[in-house]
């Protein structure tokens, strides 16, 4: 159900709650709420603030300076006489939700506080002295109003929860467009700038105070950007463990027993030992960061393997809904190793990148290249059938057969390729097509190489 749908679901029922319910009971109950409501804000925040799970989330200042008052507004509002339209009400829920949101606020303490105010304003209506119905009427009006406000909010909690996490994830698709290898070694500039600095200080004995990690350009970094870019990458927590140890741990150990005139000669090597740690562990998240998601093989520049799966099932999914098709290219290089013992591994290497180039100038900007092992590659050929897409391997076979490739200033050599051929043919597991293309290549090279062979 779509939004729109959504708010005029909830008009609906919000009126019909209030046609429903006689105008004294709801007189009755936005009374005892306006006398209560003070107290049922302190109420609900006391048992917020005595909440682990919430009190991260809640300080004194701020629940006495704004959210006390905002919640009596809120519980007046929802319980109003003059009741504004229901939509007015449904998008002012909506914006509670979308606060909670943002501030991540979880939802099922939300949900919880909800349930406590239910029962103290129908505890307070039964002291009320309504008569039998009349408390019946009460008490399901104030839940429904109740379920209804947490609906709203509920749905719209979820919805920007998921735009919080794609904004998450377009900063990171951003930070990932930016130059990682400046930013690594920007890094590991200001990581050994602050690190200096600190052995400077511990040898030195300057008596100025010492430089707070948390404070230098590197600690900045960690703090807010590196989460970001690699995500919860186990590095990451290992490099702030480290850190710990050494502010609270590794410095006060040499400044104490230097204060005792005591030989730090070996807590300085373990600071020392922490900062490299501290350097190694840097380096390697962003070199596993590059390698991986670049998303590219790093000899061929190539998609890489690990993206076939997700390319597939996308592909399949589309197929399926448009009725359209897709096929895949299994290509392997014939006698490979041949290449390899007569040019050397470098030699090797250029026919490689020769052939990833070859096939990718052969097919179109929509397809997908993958290297998929190591002198194979895999297309996906996108809204193609099979007859097409033997013509593109065809054309891709006679290609590498006519062309020469330099292999080292004075040498070229020339190599042909065999390929197999599978199209999608409404198996939805993707896996099935791959193996099929994989079968036509071992019968290509069966009945000889240099040939392209489809599934029947
Ligand atoms: P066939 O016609 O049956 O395919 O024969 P082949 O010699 O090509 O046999 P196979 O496909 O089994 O051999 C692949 C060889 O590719 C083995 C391996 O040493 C070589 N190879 C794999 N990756 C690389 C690489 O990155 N660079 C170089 N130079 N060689 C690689
Ligand atoms: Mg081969
Ligand atoms: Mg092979």
């Amino acid at each position: 159900m779509n939004r729109n749908n959504k708010a005029a679901e909830f008009a609906h029922e919000w009126q019909r709650l209030h046609t429903q319910t006689p105008e004294s009971v709801q007189q009755l109950v936005y009374q005892t709420v306006d006398r209560h409501c003070h107290d049922l804000a302190t109420l609900f925040y006391e048992h917020m603030l005595t909440d682990p799970e919430a009190k991260p989330f809640l300080d004194h200042d701020m629940v006495n300076q704004r959210l006390h008052s905002s919640m009596q507004l809120w519980l007046r509002q929802l319980f109003a006489l003059e009741q504004s339209d229901g939509l007015t009400v449904y998008r002012h829920q909506c914006h509670v939700g979308a606060v909670h949101a943002r501030i991540q606020i979880p939802i099922s303490m939300v949900m919880r506080g909800a349930r406590l105010l239910k029962q103290a304003i129908t505890e307070h209506l039964i002291d009320s002295h309504l008569d039998r119905s009349g408390l019946v009427q009460g008490t399901s009006f104030i839940s429904d109003s109740m379920e209804l406000s947490m609906s709203a909010m509920t749905d719209s909690f979820i919805i920007n929860v998921g735009k919080s996490v794609r904004t998450d994830e377009s900063y990171r698709m951003f930070a990932l467009g930016q130059n990682m290898l400046a930013e690594r070694e920007r890094q590991r500039a200001a990581l050994l700038e602050w690190a200096q600095h600190l052995l400077l200080h511990l040898l030195s004995d300057s008596g100025t105070s010492i430089p707070v990690m948390r404070h230098s350009e590197f600690g900045m970094w960690l703090q807010h950007k590196a989460s970001i870019i690699f995500h919860d990458a186990p590095e990451l927590d290992r490099i702030r463990s480290c850190v710990e140890k050494l502010e609270q741990r590794l410095i006060p150990q040499v400044i104490e027993g230097r204060s005792n005139g005591e030989d730090t000669r070996d807590a300085m090597k373990q600071v020392e030992a922490d900062i490299s740690e501290v350097k190694f562990l840097l380096t390697g998240l962003f070199d596993r960061f590059l390698e991986v998601e670049s998303g590219r093989d790093s000899l061929t520049r190539l998609l890489n393997r690990r993206y076939l799966p997700t390319i597939l099932m996308r592909e399949v999914a589309l197929a399926r809904r448009a009725g359209a098709s897709f096929a895949v290219l299994l290509l392997d290089i014939d006698h490979f190793k041949t290449i390899n013992d007569t040019y050397g591994h470098a030699g090797g290497d250029l026919v490689l990148q020769h052939a990833a180039d070859l096939v990718t100038a052969n097919v179109r900007v929509g397809d997908f290249v993958f290297r998929y092992g190591g002198e194979e590659l895999l297309v996906v050929l996108v809204e193609v059938g099979l007859e097409q897409a033997k013509q593109v391997a065809e054309n891709i076979r006679e290609r590498f057969a006519a062309e020469t490739i330099r292999v080292s200033d004075s040498q070229t050599t020339s190599i042909t390729v065999s390929i197999g051929i599978s199209a999608y043919s409404g198996h939805p597991d993707y896996e099935k097509i791959v193996k099929d293309a994989d079968d036509a290549l071992y019968r290509a090279k069966a009945e000889g190489r240099n040939r392209c062979i489809a599934t029947a």
